[in-house]
């Protein structure tokens, strides 16, 4: 009995109430003599006022009366955009398990870490454990924690006998026995329906599985093509890690929505297979400081990925901002947005990529990724403006989810 109620509350209880409802902040909140950039696609409106009245966007404009009683936030000249994205995260450090136990204060202050104090409103899971990210969430939307919305793809699927070398090297071994190989497609199908059923909202697969360093493993098509197709009957969204040619092209033919991070190993992703990625709507989180930080920063390795993202940008590919955080732990978004403008990126196409275009990805333009009235009150407050340099994205000084206020640095 001692047992069975241990086993509940350790391997059941996190599952309970996967897809809690998001609780808006009573009250008004202010921003006041702010540079508001409304939307990458509309022309920024100096020396405005933005209203937030129960967590939505009341009103913004040159002049908007402030009620009584509302909250300031500071600004002195500040910049204000949409709450950012970030879509590729993981939540596998070991500071976040028995995420349903932990002492809110020890979680605040992570979320606070590696997301809230970057302005990231909403983040994208694209593997983790299940229980630790539908902890977070519950308690998020519960109001115990400040943190961001989180969707998550619980475990990914890995090709059989295709678990990643630096996971072997990082997990303990009974980690690696719980992650899913499955070898039929009928297994995939259910892996994926049983991921679903238990609180997952997108699906990851390693359609090209790096089994050891230069060495990539691709995932069967008709592995690939059986899980998209159950993720797709949900209405979800389908993530994969191609790493080289092989494994994009697996993500091409299983019909993946989304590549998780730019091909690593470039041979072969020419212009033409760029352009019918482009035409298959399949859109691309790049990950650049990623590869240098934990790969390598030679120019001969970086280069053709930089080259891949441009050419994917200049043929209108649609990129997401992401940075693969709690896999890398330096959690700092400046090399990120600086490796972006070296592809080229201008501040508005990176404000696409950390709002409106993610936004469109997951069909919630009608709710995130712009600032207008009516729209939740998801924002980011800068202390100077990208347009004058692209790394000022990372200037935070607060950052509002629903209308409350889940950063703010102490001054
Ligand atoms: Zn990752």
């Amino acid at each position: 009995m001692l047992f069975l109620g241990a086993a509940y509350l350790l391997v059941l209880r996190p599952f309970r109430q996967p897809h809690p409802p998001v609780h808006l902040a009573p009250g008004s909140l202010a921003i006041q003599g702010a540079k508001l950039y409304p939307s990458p696609d509309a022309a920024p409106l100096e020396g405005a006022t933005l209203l937030v009245r129960d967590g939505r966007i009341a009103a913004l404009g040159p002049d908007v009366p402030v009620p009584d009683g509302a909250r300031l936030l500071p600004c002195h000249g500040c910049v204000v955009t949409a709450g950012y994205w970030n879509a590729h995260v993981h939540f596998t450090e070991d500071k976040w398990s028995f995420a349903d136990w932990k002492p809110a204060a020890t979680l605040d202050a992570q979320l606070q870490d590696m997301l809230t104090s970057r302005g990231f409103t909403t983040v994208v899971d694209v593997g983790s454990d299940l229980r630790v990210t539908l902890s977070l969430r519950r308690r998020i939307e519960g109001g115990e924690l400040l943190g961001p919305a989180i969707y998550t793809s619980g475990s990914g699927l890995y090709p059989p006998n295709g678990i990643p070398y630096y996971l072997r090297e990082q997990l303990p071994f009974f980690l690696l026995w719980l992650m899913p190989q499955p070898s039929t497609p009928q297994q995939a199908a259910r892996v994926v329906e049983e991921n679903i059923e238990r609180g997952a909202d997108v699906l990851k697969l390693f359609t090209g599985a790096y089994v050891a360093r230069g060495r990539v493993l691709p995932m069967p098509e008709a592995i690939a093509t059986a899980a998209v197709a159950v993720a797709h009957a949900h209405h979800q969204l389908a993530f994969s890690h191609p790493s080289d040619l092989a494994g994009t092209l697996v993500a091409m033919q299983a019909g993946v929505d989304v590549l998780a991070h730019a091909p690593d190993s470039p041979q072969g992703i020419d212009r033409a297979l760029l352009d019918t990625m482009v035409q298959q709507h399949m859109a691309m989180v790049p990950t650049l400081k990623m590869f240098a930080t934990t790969v390598t920063t030679k120019a001969a390795y970086l280069q053709p990925i930089y080259e891949e993202v441009r050419t994917f940008h200049g043929l209108g590919g649609q990129l997401l901002f992401g940075t693969d955080v709690g896999y890398m732990t330096d959690y700092r978004t400046e090399e990120e947005f600086s490796a972006l403008a070296a592809c080229g990126l201008n501040a508005m196409d990176v404000l696409r990529m950390l709002t409106t275009a993610p936004a469109a990805r997951f069909g919630v333009s009608q709710e995130k990724g712009t600032l207008a009235v009516g729209r939740l009150a998801d924002l980011v407050v800068l202390d100077a403006d990208p347009s004058q340099d692209v790394t000022n994205f990372a200037r935070v000084r607060a950052t509002v989810r629903l209308g409350r206020v889940v950063y703010l640095r102490p001054e």
